[in-house]
């Protein structure tokens, strides 16, 4: 061992962290909508979060639910049809609950792996948004969906998310307001689709 670099241990700087490098699960994390705890960032959608506050309230998992313990009739219907309650806003795949937008279309599609897409225009879309008319798939993300009127409508929330990513910068209240189509206490400004709604003196 080198002086310097005994030198820097015993004043306590952080060594170069390879047990940390091993332990990354950002692969994984991208296909599963999750947070690496070792890099501490977060990916939807195959977009990248470095909030773990607004990461975890988007939510981007479903959650099991009780259809009777549903009042409303429109989240019932929804229930029954994998469809969206615009009133609760809320969705619902297969049973399980997802409490925005964005997470019901992922939940609707299909999520890749996007080195191993064959496509080179499926491929280019997954860096965006983008409707391949060859592949007959429309990519958000890496997320892949069949059917246009999702895909238009996930390309959407996904705008949002990615105009909250920029706003970490500016405000997280504001952020996390846009994805949940909430509204900031601090800026008084509330959010519909990542649009400022109404403010507030
Ligand atoms: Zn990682
Ligand atoms: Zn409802
Ligand atoms: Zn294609
Ligand atoms: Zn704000």
């Amino acid at each position: 061992m080198c002086i310097a670099t005994l030198m820097l241990m015993l004043l306590g700087c952080p060594e170069p962290n390879w047990d940390e490098v091993d332990g990354c699960t950002c692969a994984e994390a991208k296909l599963k909508h999750q947070w690496c705890a070792v890099c501490k960032v977060g990916f939807v959608a195959g977009v990248r979060i470095e909030s773990q506050r607004l990461y975890e309230e988007i939510d981007a998992h479903g959650h099991d639910i009780d259809p009777k313990q549903f009042e409303c009739p429109t989240c019932r219907q929804a229930i029954a049809s994998d469809g969206f309650c615009e009133k609760c806003r809320m969705g619902f795949v297969h049973q399980k609950a997802y409490m925005s937008r964005l997470t019901y279309y992922i939940a609707r599609g299909e999520t890749k792996d996007v080195a191993s897409i064959a496509c080179p225009a499926c491929r280019k879309n997954a860096q965006y948004h983008g409707w391949c008319e060859a592949c007959g798939v429309g990519m958000v993300g890496n997320v892949a969906f069949k059917s246009k009127a999702d895909f238009e409508a996930a390309s959407r929330a996904y705008d949002v998310l990615i105009e909250a990513v920029r706003t970490l910068k500016r405000c997280l209240d504001c952020a996390v307001a846009m994805v949940l189509d909430g509204r900031c206490p601090t800026c008084k400004v509330a959010y519909r689709e990542g649009l400022k709604f109404q403010t507030r003196p």
